[in-house]
């Protein structure tokens, strides 16, 4: 190896350490009717949950109708998943200037320019302030320097032909959904920084650069002292819809927004699916699972939820929705096969082709029909003297059903590997 060689390889290496390990996800959330567009950013600090919770439920529930929603729910994903202000710092101090070696700094680079692009008409910048604004000093929840329940300004004005006077838009929304609220403490208010003569710190966020740049933003700040992250959520979504109805945007949402709706929705985690062979249940999965069939390195792991992601251990994976832990699971390396067999089930005695599935329902038995050069591997059963588990009818009861996927039900995983032992996908059965 020569010289250059050698350095090309060193910088790879400092490059990867040099950036954060997962980017931001943007949806683009677009009507049938023209209409002016509102970007939403959540998940800028790690350790706010309502700050990302709330945008994930935009995405995967309301439809527009009229105008533009644009979602970013994680921006600092590697934090949000770790329950973390910010790994590599607060990234809400970078707007000013960033390094280029610092590890959000393709990140930020990217926000700025979705922030400054001429579609944007408003962004809202989503936080779990601590404690609850008040104009007076009442205690430390209570006080001026608190930021929970409010609407962040960096100024009352900006220079802009739309959407240019801030301070009154927001006392006009904190005048509507304080109608809304549970609780006198929840009452939302308009605090403004006054970021250019007093706030040398709010000079690097997000919301002034944007405003600096003649774009409308502010902050909306629900209470980290607020406990239930259904109630963070409401107030979330409560003020971001008074902003689309300000800015004409029309939507639909599929359920009554109350607090009992959100926490339903919250605890639907949706699914996972590995390499595009092996799906996984996410709401009724084990805590743990064992012999994951993985590549060594570069495995795609597709979620349904928005904030969903694999944190990889010394020796274990960790899927996480946002800041909850759903599973944790290790892996058995093979290479994936690129054969797709035709893959035919007798169930309760009827043949069905189940190629393309990822789970088949069974009242009493199943029987694969044995495949050329596929071996089959039903997780949880085993026959002495056979390593090909096709051509055996297999009932519930010939199971051990600690070998269970799901938590709920008798779901058992059927692994399918061709004659050099590569990976092809994994059915999952399940007893009725
Ligand atoms: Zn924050």
């Amino acid at each position: 190896m020569n010289f250059i060689k050698k350095i090309t390889i060193f910088l790879l290496f400092i490059s990867t350490l040099n950036s954060s390990i997962l980017h931001y996800k943007k949806y683009e959330l677009t009507g049938k009717q023209k209409g002016n567009t509102l970007l939403v950013i959540g998940g800028i600090h790690g350790n706010e949950p309502g700050g990302y919770f709330a945008p994930s439920i935009l995405i995967l529930h309301y439809k527009i109708l009229k105008g533009n929603l644009i979602v970013v729910p994680n921006l600092n994903f590697d934090s949000d998943i770790r329950n973390q202000r910010g790994i590599y710092k607060d990234m809400n101090r970078k707007f000013a200037r960033i390094s280029k070696t610092d590890p959000d700094y393709k990140i930020v680079t990217d926000i700025k320019k979705l922030i400054l692009s001429k579609d944007v008409d408003l962004i809202l910048n989503l936080h779990d302030g601590h404690g609850f604004y008040r104009k007076k000093w009442e205690n430390v929840i209570f006080n001026p320097k608190a930021w929970g329940q409010a609407f962040i300004i960096d100024q009352k004005n900006i220079k802009t032909p739309k959407y240019f006077n801030l301070g009154e838009i927001c006392k006009n929304i904190t005048k509507k959904i304080n109608n809304d609220i549970f609780s006198k403490k929840h009452i939302f208010r308009v605090k403004n920084t006054k970021t250019k003569f007093h706030d040398e710190q709010m000079k690097l966020s997000l919301t002034y650069f944007a405003i600096t740049h003649n774009k409308p933003a502010l902050a909306i700040e629900t209470s980290k002292n607020i406990t239930k992250l259904r109630t963070k959520v409401y107030y979330q979504l409560l003020a971001i819809e008074e902003f689309m109805n300000i800015m004409g945007i029309k939507f639909k949402r599929d359920f009554e927004l109350n607090e009992n709706n959100i926490a339903r929705i919250l605890s639907d985690y949706k699914s996972l699916t590995i390499n595009k062979r092996f799906k996984i249940d996410l709401n009724r999965v084990k805590p743990f699972v064992n012999f994951v069939p993985l590549k060594r390195n570069g495995n795609k792991f597709t979620f349904t939820h928005p904030l969903g992601a694999v944190i990889k251990y010394k020796n274990f994976y960790q899927a996480m929705i946002g800041n909850k832990k759903i599973f944790k699971f290790k892996s058995e390396n093979f290479d994936l096969s690129p054969t797709k067999p035709n893959i035919i089930f007798l169930i309760d005695g009827k043949k069905r082709d189940v190629s393309n599935e990822y789970n088949v329902n069974i009242k009493n038995s199943f029987k694969i029909l044995p495949i050329k050069n596929v071996r089959v591997n039903v997780i949880g059963f085993s026959l002495i003297g056979y390593k090909d588990e096709s051509n055996i009818e297999i009932s519930l009861s010939k199971i051990q059903k600690k070998y269970s996927l799901y938590k709920d039900k008798n779901v058992f995983r059927i692994e399918f590997y061709d004659n050099k032992n590569r990976y092809i996908k994994t059915i999952l059965a399940e007893f009725q």
